[in-house]
């Protein structure tokens, strides 16, 4: 209890959220890049080079949500066809994570089709896929509107998220069945109330199961997002003694979780997609890490604590020397 609070103050309270973005990111070593791989293009190649070479396939996230104006949404789907162009240069056709609500879904729906059909042409150029990231439940059907309508008019590399905490994900999941859709499964990172979400983690465990064995079953090339490693074994009995062939599912985690376990499924033979988010709107992503995981607390305060003291009397805001 003690610890959760102590997590909700350090997502809600101001200085503590300037002091989160100021020291978080700022050398190669920072506390935040545990999650988030840079700020840039630029620096996060030569991660995705490493990741290549290691035996990973890569989503690539270019943060950023809930934008509040046009320009900034159009400016949200440039930069996803940037780095496409930029990486394809570089030999390097990583798949794409994309959030409705930083392509401009609030702000126009039509506008926010149209920027994410532009993302998506420009990854068929490069044989590549997109991911639609599912968001808070407010954003739930208006992304599987979209989702349709952009499959209705032909777009299939293009993938869906269902998250296992939602009493929806079943009814959604026949659907996505029954369309052939590609599907990752998550368990869902939002905080949602309990009239339409499990709140128990054993439910939502449970839930994630049967769903995860359904899309084991009869998906088209899911991906099983996530870091517990009993689902993860339960995924790989299920397969192994049902003929399932491994190259017809994938496992997916986030940067930065357990690579321990991601290297060892790699060594296994098994597809490992890792999701590496970069950009320079990293701080609610990195605080979704962080209630995730109550130990997350103390590894944020003690590191804000040994940032503010090993540096120069310099506060937020001013001009930092390299240290
Ligand atoms: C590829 C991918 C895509 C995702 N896309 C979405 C999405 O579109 N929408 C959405 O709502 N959610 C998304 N998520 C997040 C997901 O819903 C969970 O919040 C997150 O994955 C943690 O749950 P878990 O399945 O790892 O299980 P948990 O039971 O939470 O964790 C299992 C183990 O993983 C490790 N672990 C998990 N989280 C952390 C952490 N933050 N820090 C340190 N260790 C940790 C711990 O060892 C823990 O015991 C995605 C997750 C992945 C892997």
């Amino acid at each position: 209890m003690l610890i959760r609070s102590l997590l909700l103050w350090i997502a809600q309270n101001k200085t503590v959220r300037r002091m989160i973005e100021f020291y978080g990111m700022h050398t190669k070593d920072s506390f935040a890049r545990r999650f988030v791989a840079a700020k840039t293009l630029q620096e996060t190649i030569p991660i995705l080079l490493d990741l290549y070479q290691q035996g990973f396939k890569i989503t690539l996230d270019i943060l950023g949500e809930r934008v509040t104006n046009r320009e900034e949404a159009v400016c949200a789907a440039d930069h996803y066809v940037y780095a496409l162009d930029a990486l394809a240069k570089k030999k390097l056709t990583p798949q794409l994570s994309i959030k409705l609500s930083q392509l401009g879904i609030d702000v126009d729906p039509a506008l926010c089709e149209k920027n994410v059909e532009r993302v998506l042409k420009r990854a068929r150029r490069y044989q590549t896929f997109a991911r639609l990231d599912m968001e808070s439940s407010q954003y739930t059907a208006r992304t599987l509107d979209t989702y349709y309508s952009l499959r209705r008019k032909g777009y299939n590399n293009f993938e869906v998220t269902t998250q296992a905490y939602l009493h929806r994900s079943k009814d959604d999941l026949t659907r996505h069945l029954k369309n052939k859709s590609r599907v990752r499964l998550c368990k869902g990172a939002y905080l949602e109330p309990a009239s339409i979400a499990f709140s128990k983690k054993s439910d939502v465990n449970k839930n994630f199961f049967h769903l995860m064995l359904r899309l084991l079953r009869q998906g088209n090339h899911p991906a099983i997002a996530t870091h517990d490693e009993n689902l993860i074994n339960a995924a790989k009995a299920y397969a192994r003694a049902h003929n399932i062939s491994h190259k017809n599912f994938e496992f997916e985690m986030l940067y930065g979780i357990r690579r321990d376990l991601a290297d060892r499924l790699v060594k296994e033979g098994y597809t490992v997609r890792l999701y590496v988010p970069f950009g320079k709107e990293w701080y609610s992503y990195f605080v979704r890490r962080l209630l995730e995981r109550p130990a997350n607390a103390w590894f944020v305060v003690k590191n804000l604590f040994v940032e503010k003291f090993s540096m120069k009397r310099s506060e937020p805001g001013e001009v930092q020397t390299a240290r």
